[in-house]
């Protein structure tokens, strides 16, 4: 083995394989997640996560290399994670959004089950084949993302998105190529889009004031999914944009660096 990736808690990280005579498939294991490479020109690509709360050091990602005589091959490369502080910031939002009432909490609970079954989906093809883009025209960065929050003094989960400058009504674009898997109204997230883009990787976008997409469409990347708004749990007016890539909670902008990832590192093989 040899030292392969370093990656911060919520970083999107690409493996590379260089392409072979008689290589047919590749696939990952992630954080016990099994995610498929893809063929782009000379080179399979998998797209995986570092979660925001990975336990900083060394980490293995497995890959398997099926050729199409039948033969395979098991080869791993280390990816070290390194930890990040995140900030606590204190909210305060509609007491409604804290105290839930028995209703609101059910409704809540059964959303959570709902959008935990969407990420733990994983698409064995990918919809996308270019760089992923920000939702928002001309948003170079967000805030926010991995913040540990207290919401009307209560503790709340860390924040699994970042969050874009964006007044009511402001368009809101898909990331990318993909399938619309949720566009509704939820408890804590307001209007809310999901797109699955295959592969186990997910962009979603909440507090919208409108929707325009409906479950099932294909989205092309920068197509218009609805207005940025302030709907569910929020302070003010803004796109909530967040990233699933096989249930690590990464930030949305690191896909977006992807595109400058270095040439592939050698893989060591494993007897
Ligand atoms: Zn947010």
């Amino acid at each position: 083995m040899v030292a392969g990736i370093v990656a911060s808690q919520g970083q999107a990280i690409e493996l590379r394989q260089p392409d072979e005579p008689g290589l047919g498939a590749v696939e990952a294991r992630w954080e016990g997640h099994g995610v498929p490479f893809v063929r782009r020109g000379a080179a399979w690509v998998a797209v995986v996560g570092v979660d925001l709360d990975a336990k900083p050091g060394t980490h293995i990602a497995e890959r398997t290399l099926r050729y199409d005589d039948g033969r395979s091959r098991d080869a791993s490369e280390t990816v070290t994670v390194t930890a990040k502080q995140f900030p606590t910031t204190k909210l305060t939002v509609e007491d409604r959004y804290v105290e839930l009432s028995a209703e609101d909490a059910a409704r809540a609970s059964r959303e959570t089950q709902e959008t935990d079954a969407i990420y733990a989906t994983l698409t064995d093809e990918s919809y996308w084949t270019e760089p992923f883009v920000a939702p928002i025209e001309g948003a170079k960065d967000g805030r926010n993302f991995g913040h540990r929050r207290v919401f009307n003094g209560q503790p709340r989960a860390p924040h699994s998105g970042a969050d874009l400058r964006a007044d009511v009504g402001t368009p809101v674009y898909a990331a990318n190529r993909g399938r619309v898997v949720l566009a509704k109204d939820l408890f804590f997230s307001g209007n809310a889009v999901f797109i699955d883009h295959g592969l186990g990787l997910y962009t979603i976008y909440l507090h919208l004031s409108k929707i325009e997409v409906t479950p099932g469409a294909i989205v092309e990347r920068g197509q218009r999914l609805g207005l940025a708004g302030a709907t569910g749990r929020v302070t003010g007016p803004h796109l909530h944009w967040g990233v699933r890539i096989a249930e690590a909670r990464v930030d949305p902008f690191s896909l977006l660096k992807l595109e400058a990832a270095p040439e592939p590192t050698p893989v060591a093989a494993r007897p």
